[in-house]
């Protein structure tokens, strides 16, 4: 018996009743075993209908979504095949159909089946993944995706890396090691110098921002024919740079240009980033898995050689949206930039395993490891080996054939995009209209960029579901549009 402590209790509180009353309607937020399995049965029906219709859907529809609009939040429940309904009106068919096998802009997004069972899951047990004792299981499972991503750039046991929500998060946190590694704060950022391409994707200007990086030198180095980092320049610049006084401190190359697919030449950038002793960070968001495939790897040669590395499974590795990771090869760098220590936490210390929440900065998230591991223990690693390559060749086949119809393209595919244009003294209009027109149609969908002031129209190949009848469908496709614009 605890002293001071009163065991013998007065069940006639007034707010009991409240309390019974509240829970008839709080309960509303548990359905029963016969609900579940009613609204289970329309979304695996929803699903497999999705699924099964594909092939024959648009991969582009413009569409205003009113009813959408007009959907309030009221007090009470709706049933849920209206959600449903408005699912499939005005959500799943509007604008881009990422899951089509048909889509060629961007980069094309995945959305593997097996990681959709493997989101439910993941939610519905709601394991708390930041921290090792609260889901040892869980943490080991991204543990040992962290070891596997590590294996695919040949990285030494030392490395680690974090699960990120996608490749924006993941080189935030890549550049936030390199400026805390490097020591860069307000007295010497000035001095501090960071070397790109004007082909670095955008998320890394943001980065730059976010970390106040923004603030030192840029430089961004030109770039040879084959759109890659000029590494000479890159060199001399350095050299200029550090006679001027200045600090270079980090090299961004990217491995798989969003723009045109090419991978800078990451082994002499490793030459120079050793000899200046700089950072070196290697952004293969996309094409950071083309490495599975051994007639390509040797493409990344050097990579191993990188301080840290951004790779993100929902582009090349088909999972769904949400799914970037990054690695560093010194993982003791990365723990060094996120792990905190808090008072309420204390209970959660002292453990051999990495916790995700020392990795990265996020603390609660999505338990986003299980959406990989299903996928690959369920397909094999094979299967995804076989697809990259596919893509590969896929998109090679697509150059090829779209110059013998007469288009001006891009150098032969480094990865799995390239990019096309109508060759004519007019021919920034002339493509603009072109691209109006297959968007129009939009059983395909391309997207566009402009490359040295050249308006191009750009085929990305990385879906898991275009295969050569897609990309046969996608040459017919454009073979008819052109006779509807001249
Ligand atoms: C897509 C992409 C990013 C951004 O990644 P998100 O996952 O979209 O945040 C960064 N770098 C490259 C090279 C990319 O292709």
């Amino acid at each position: 018996m605890i002293k001071g402590l009163n065991l013998t209790q007065n069940n006639s509180y007034a707010a009991i009743d409240q309390l019974k009353e509240l829970e008839n309607i709080t309960r509303e937020l548990e359905p029963g075993s016969t609900a579940r399995k009613e609204i289970m049965e329309q979304v695996t029906g929803y699903v497999d209908q999705f699924i099964e219709v594909l092939p024959g859907s648009q991969a582009y529809t413009k569409m205003e979504c009113e009813n959408l609009r007009g959907m309030k939040f009221e007090e009470e429940g709706k049933p849920f095949n209206k959600m449903l309904n408005i699912l499939k009106t005005e959500v799943d068919q509007a604008g881009i159909n990422s899951a089509s096998g048909k889509h060629f802009g961007y980069i094309p997004g995945g959305g593997l089946w097996s990681s959709a069972v493997a989101d439910l899951l993941a939610a519905a047990a709601n394991r708390y993944v930041g921290i090792y004792y609260s889901s040892p299981g869980a943490v080991i499972i991204e543990n040992q995706l962290i070891r596997w991503l590590c294996s695919i750039v040949d990285y030494p046991a030392e490395a680690h890396g974090n699960l990120t929500s996608g490749g924006s998060i993941a080189n935030l946190i890549a550049l936030k090691a390199a400026k805390d590694f490097h020591k860069i704060n307000s007295s010497n950022v000035k001095k501090a110098v960071v070397y790109f391409t004007e082909q670095t994707h955008h998320c890394i200007d943001k980065a730059l921002n976010i970390t106040g990086l923004d603030e030192a030198v840029l430089r961004r180095i030109p770039l040879n024919d084959n759109f890659q980092m000029d590494t000479d320049l890159l060199k001399g610049t350095i050299e200029a740079d550090m006679q001027d006084g200045l600090s270079p401190f980090l090299v961004i190359g990217t491995a798989g240009t969003t723009d045109t697919g090419a991978i800078d030449p990451l082994n002499l950038i490793a030459d120079i980033c050793e000899k200046y002793k700089t950072w070196f960070h290697v952004d293969a968001a996309y094409g950071g898995f083309f490495m599975l495939v051994n007639e390509l790897k040797e493409k990344f040669n050097g990579i191993a050689r990188s301080d840290s590395v951004v790779m993100d499974p929902h582009k090349s590795l088909f999972i769904p949206y949400g799914s970037g990771a990054v690695l560093l090869k010194n993982g003791k760098r990365l723990l060094e930039s996120n792990s905190h220590k808090a008072s309420y936490m204390q209970d959660s210390y002292g453990f051999d395993e990495i916790s995700p929440s020392d990795s990265g900065f996020e603390l609660s998230r999505h338990f986003r490891g299980l959406r990989l591991w299903i996928p690959l223990h369920l397909h094999g690693v094979n299967t995804f080996r076989a697809n990259l390559y596919e893509k590969f060749l896929l998109c090679r086949y697509f150059h090829k054939r779209i110059k013998e119809l007469g288009f001006e393209t891009g150098p032969e595919p480094e990865l799995s995009i390239t990019f096309f244009r109508l060759p004519s003294d007019n021919g920034n209009v002339i493509n603009q209209k072109l691209l109006n027109a297959l968007q129009a149609d939009g059983r395909c969908f391309f997207s566009s960029t402009i490359i040295n002031d050249k308006f191009w129209i750009r085929c990305a190949v990385l879906s898991f579901r275009t295969h050569l009848p897609e990309i046969e469908m996608a040459l017919e496709m454009i073979k008819e549009n052109l006779t509807k614009i001249n």
